[in-house]
Formats: C-alpha cells, structure tokens, sequence
C-alpha cells in the first residue's frame, strides 16, 4: 500500500500536506519578512520521512517526541498557531515558533515573540538566519520545517 493511503488509514498526516510553501511564505509575509530567494531549506522531506519513521513503527513517538521545554514554553506562549492538528498526536495547539540566529544575537539565537521584531532584525547590518519549527504541547512533537536568510524589505 502506497505511504500515502498507509497515513490516511493510520490517521496520520504523513506527507508533504502538513506544511505547505505557501504557508510559510504567508508566515514571513505576516511577520514582514521575505526569505533571500536562494537561501530557503525546505524541510518537509525530511519531515515526512520520519513520520513515515514512526508510522511504520521503526522509530517511536518517545524517541521523536521530545521538544526542549523552552521549546514548549515558546509553542505555548509566543508560537503561531500552525492551522492545522499535530501530525502524531492529532492534537489541535501545533504551534509555528521562529528563531533568528546572526550578530549580537544569542549563541542559541533569538526566539521571535513578535511579529515585528523579525522585521526589525531583517533590518540590522550582517547576516540573519530564520528557523522555522513546528511543536506540539501535547506529545512534544517538534522538527524543524524551514530556515532562510532574512531579507530586508
Ligand atoms: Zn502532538
């Protein structure tokens, strides 16, 4: 059985459906940033192989389950929400958090709890870079979905 009709048996959002482009470019839009056209990762393969991972048993929700609690603190008090159920758990509080990484930054980068304070950074002289990650408060599900240079308007 394709993986596709496997996920959608098992109730699992296997695939590239869970996060889409267009999604995140509105995501950058509504913080007012653009992404630097040729520095955008797209981590939705990878994303998908490893809930394929799961799905097929080869690795466990323990195993892939375990967002940093800053990470869930960050889900919970600053994220976006996702708009859509957590690919594991099916719960509804997926959330979007963002960190930025560049000069005079943290080493473990910033973590956006504003829209407008990406775009300020998109702003400063040097080189910063966007992580895009998605966490579930629930099961603890987290990986990360995109990363792009930040591009000042
Ligand atoms: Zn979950």
């Amino acid at each position: 059985m394709p993986p596709d009709r496997v996920a959608q048996k098992s109730g699992f959002a296997v695939g590239i459906s869970g996060y889409s482009v267009a999604m995140a470019d509105s995501m950058a839009a509504a913080v007012g940033v653009r992404p630097e056209p040729a520095s955008t990762v797209d981590y939705r393969l990878v994303r998908a192989h490893v809930l394929q991972r799961l799905l097929s048993g080869t690795w466990m929700a323990d195993d892939l389950c375990d967002a940093h609690p800053e990470l869930l603190r960050a889900g919970r008090e600053v994220g976006t929400p996702a708009g859509e159920l957590c690919p594991v758990c099916q719960g509804d509080e997926l959330a979007l958090v963002s960190y930025v990484f560049g000069p005079r930054l943290p080493a473990h980068g910033r973590c956006i709890s504003y829209a407008a304070e990406i775009a300020k950074l998109a702003q400063r002289k040097g080189r910063f870079t966007c992580y895009e990650v998605e966490v579930c408060p629930d099961c603890r599900w987290n990986h990360l979905l995109r990363s792009y240079v930040l591009q000042p308007r």
